[in-house]
């Protein structure tokens, strides 16, 4: 059973944003933001919070579910169009100013409430309940403790399927039952696993390549327990490492390492990928590392803070996100460590703790 203070923690300080951006409601339509603020795990589902209603708009399928999962909620089923009954509802509940989720709302949505509410202002909102998520109450870092403890075990578990002969897909489809043995609702997204001169690509899908004495196998996955995501990146080398591959994960490791020591409340984002981006560059591997250092994980498996050059953001106690350097040389093969950080009123935490040294991810199999 949910708690329902978090929720209602939550809804509390969603109704004093409304009253300071002068909004008589808001519509939440984003599936994590009405899980966030209400616990429903259903879909299809829509939230109508005003100062002193919470409406919960979903259909016939989810009624009984949402009636579990939620408490304090006015539950409404549809009978037409989701958007006919959230104008209906706003019309009714006396709302003039009504907030809508700029990003999520999708143009035909929005025509819709427009005629279903007549009278009734929609104003554009950004990010009101991402704000909130951006710092995670402690039932929330708990769940993402549970999804690292999941997949890192998970990943234990499936370390003696490593072997030659075994592809791509195998591995990624044990790595994936295994975190839902382990209890995972479902891994966190596509398990990438990638051999030899695949891993460069940072996005590779696994494919029925098999495994070669003398690869270098990249793995990134994560489960999602309870809703909350993990999201892990590590190397293992079979049986050998070239020159190549352990100059680029001493560089990745290292810039990884300076990266996390600058990582602390009060310090802005870009500080930190910068920690690990002049790393690199002063390894001459700058042009190699070419995505961001990291991004917050939580319901969603990319949310804020984003931890790039361009990000604006400054880190603050209640923070979770991923740190993961990459250095990645087409053709060749790429190197990517990620690590999973909570940061503290005080210094940082690392949730993650599967071994990352060099010399724990070479892989003995005899082959
Ligand atoms: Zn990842
Ligand atoms: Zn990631």
């Amino acid at each position: 059973m949910p708690t329902a203070r978090p929720h209602a923690l939550r809804l509390a300080r969603l109704r004093r944003d409304l009253a300071r951006q002068k909004l008589d409601a808001l519509l939440v339509t984003s599936e994590p933001d009405v899980r966030y603020l209400t616990g429903f795990t259903g879909n299809d589902s829509a939230l109508l919070v005003t100062a002193r209603h919470a409406f919960f708009l979903t259909d016939g399928r989810y009624t009984e579910q949402a009636d579990q999962e939620t408490r304090d909620l006015e539950i409404l089923c549809r009978k037409r169009g989701m958007m006919e009954l959230a104008g209906r509802t706003a019309r009714r509940a006396g709302v003039k100013r009504l907030g809508f989720e700029s990003r999520v709302l999708t143009v035909a949505q929005h025509e819709e409430l427009g005629r279903q509410a007549p009278g009734v202002k929609l104003a554009p909102t950004t990010d009101m309940i991402e704000n909130q998520r951006i710092l995670k109450d402690p039932e929330e870092v708990d769940s993402i403790r549970r999804a690292v403890r999941v997949a890192e075990q998970a990943f234990l578990d499936i370390r003696p399927l490593i072997r030659p002969g075994r592809t791509e897909a195998e591995l990624a489809h044990a790595l994936n039952s295994a975190m839902i043995q382990l209890g995972a609702d479902s891994p966190a997204f596509d398990t990438i696993v990638a051999f030899a001169e695949r891993s460069s690509l940072p996005h590779a899908r696994p494919t029925t390549r098999r495994l070669r004495s003398g690869d270098a196998v990249l793995f990134d996955w994560g489960a999602r327990v309870g809703g909350y995501c993990s999201d892990l990146t590590r190397m293992v080398f079979v049986n050998i490492i070239s020159p190549f591959y352990a100059r680029v994960y001493g560089a990745v490791l290292e810039a990884q390492r300076r990266a996390l020591r600058r990582a602390e409340a009060g310090i802005p984002a870009a500080e930190v990928d910068a920690a690990a981006r002049d790393y690199l560059k002063s390894q001459r591997f700058g042009r190699r590392f070419s995505h961001g250092l990291g991004h917050g994980i939580g319901l969603q498996i990319h949310e804020a803070p984003a931890l790039n050059a361009r990000s604006t953001a400054k880190l603050k106690a209640g923070m979770v996100f991923t740190v993961e350097p990459g250095v990645y040389a087409p053709g060749r093969g790429g190197v990517r460590i990620e690590d999973d950080v909570l940061v503290r009123r005080s210094g940082i935490q690392l949730l993650t703790s599967a071994p990352k040294l060099l010399r724990d991810m070479v892989l003995r199999t005899g082959v």
